[in-house]
């Protein structure tokens, strides 16, 4: 099981730069790989017992820097769940409605409905990280909204839904190695953008950012993952584990809602039966 760095508790100070970025020493990416596809189908088992029961939902908030693998986590994670039941939502520049009202009025809208799961590419976040980078608006709005993100999870986690956020932490070095690895492969090149390297430029800017955001927003109801990004099947792996982990203890819960409903189900087959041969 690979040691997770979950923060639960607001105010605790957190150092991205003493928080690895590679896998534990000794990692196997065969036994990491193979442990992925059985956290897959656990996922996936979960997931149909989510939906089928209707007692909660399950929202997912991806965050890292350009290349961190935000992307990545979608296809091999939400790969594992019936799509059925999932919705994806990607977070760019707001529009100008967007920016007309509060900053969480465009995210509130995108929550997971009970039995769905949410996944968010980019999140309400970026109104403390990019916006505080950029001084997009003045520090004393985006200062109060460190409070506001608490309470608006704390709002999600009355009406059971499940939170968990993930920074996928890459270094300096592995991002560079991506952006010019982009540049070289011309099936990747499409990928390529300016924007990706001048906001390089403000890395330890966005690592202050995120650290006080990490800090600040880190809740027992809505923990963040710090999650070692530089090799891709080792994120893959705790990302997976930690969303198996969090959906786990309700399995109990949800077979025991569902047999109730199969019990009423096949009640109410039996009564029209039995009125249908009286008739
Ligand atoms: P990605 O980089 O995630 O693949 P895009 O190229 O569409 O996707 O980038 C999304 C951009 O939108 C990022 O530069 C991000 O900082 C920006 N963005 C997201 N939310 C906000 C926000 N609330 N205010 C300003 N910019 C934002």
């Amino acid at each position: 099981m690979p040691p997770t760095f979950a923060f639960d508790q607001p105010g605790v100070r957190i150092r991205l730069d003493e928080l690895p970025t590679d896998p534990p020493k000794g990692t196997s990416r065969k036994e990491a790989e193979a442990r992925l596809a059985e956290l897959g189908e656990e996922l996936f088992e979960l997931q149909d017992l989510l939906w089928g029961a209707r007692l909660h939902s399950l929202l997912v908030v991806l965050q890292g820097r350009d290349t961190a693998g935000k992307d990545g986590v979608i296809k091999t994670v939400a790969g594992y769940l019936n799509p059925r039941g999932v919705h994806v939502v990607s977070f760019g520049p707001p529009t100008q409605e967007e920016l007309e009202h509060d900053f969480l009025w465009r995210v509130h809208r995108h929550t997971p409905r009970k039995g769905e799961v949410a996944i968010w590419n980019r999140s309400h976040y970026e109104d403390v990280l990019v916006v505080r980078v950029h001084g997009l608006t003045p520090a004393s709005i985006w200062r109060e909204r460190y409070g506001h993100i608490c309470d608006f999870e704390e709002l999600l986690a009355e009406h059971d839904t499940i939170v968990r956020k993930f920074f996928l932490h890459i270094s300096h070095r592995e991002q560079q190695a991506r952006l010019l690895e982009r540049e070289r492969d011309p099936r990747k090149a499409w990928k390529l953008s300016v924007g990706d390297w001048r906001e390089r430029e403000h890395w330890d800017a966005y690592t202050e950012a995120y650290e006080e955001a990490i800090s600040r927003c880190a809740t027992p109801r809505a923990p963040w993952i710090v999650v070692p990004a530089d090799a891709k099947w080792y994120r893959n792996l705790v990302v997976a584990e930690a969303l198996v982990e969090a959906l786990r203890p309700y399995r109990p819960v949800w077979e025991a809602h569902l047999d109730a409903l199969g019990h009423k189900a096949r009640a109410e087959l039996a009564a029209y039966r039995a009125a249908a041969r009286t008739s």
